[in-house]
C-alpha cells in the first residue's frame, strides 16, 4: 500500500536501502546537484546501486512494538 511512498532502487525496485557507505564514493556532478537541492543519498542493499531520490527511505520497522524482548 505504502510501497510507492518510499524511495526504491531504480534497478531492482526494492526498498531495502541504506546510506552511502563508501566514504570515497565521489558522485558525479549532477548527483551532487541533486543532493544540493534536497535529494537524499540511497544505496540499494541488494545490487549496491547508489542513487539519489527525493523520497525518504523506508524505515525499518521497530519490531519492539509488541513485546519488549530485550534479548542479548
Ligand atoms: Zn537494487
Amino acid at each position: 500500500m505504502d510501497s510507492w511512498s518510499h524511495a526504491r532502487c531504480p534497478k531492482c525496485f526494492r526498498s531495502e536501502l541504506t546510506d552511502w557507505e563508501e566514504p570515497y564514493y565521489y558522485p558525479p556532478r549532477r548527483v551532487r546537484m541533486l543532493l544540493h537541492f534536497g535529494g537524499k543519498a540511497h544505496r540499494c542493499r541488494v545490487c549496491r546501486y547508489n542513487f539519489v531520490s527525493f523520497m525518504n527511505r523506508k524505515e525499518p520497522k521497530p519490531a519492539a512494538d509488541t513485546k519488549g524482548s530485550a534479548a542479548a
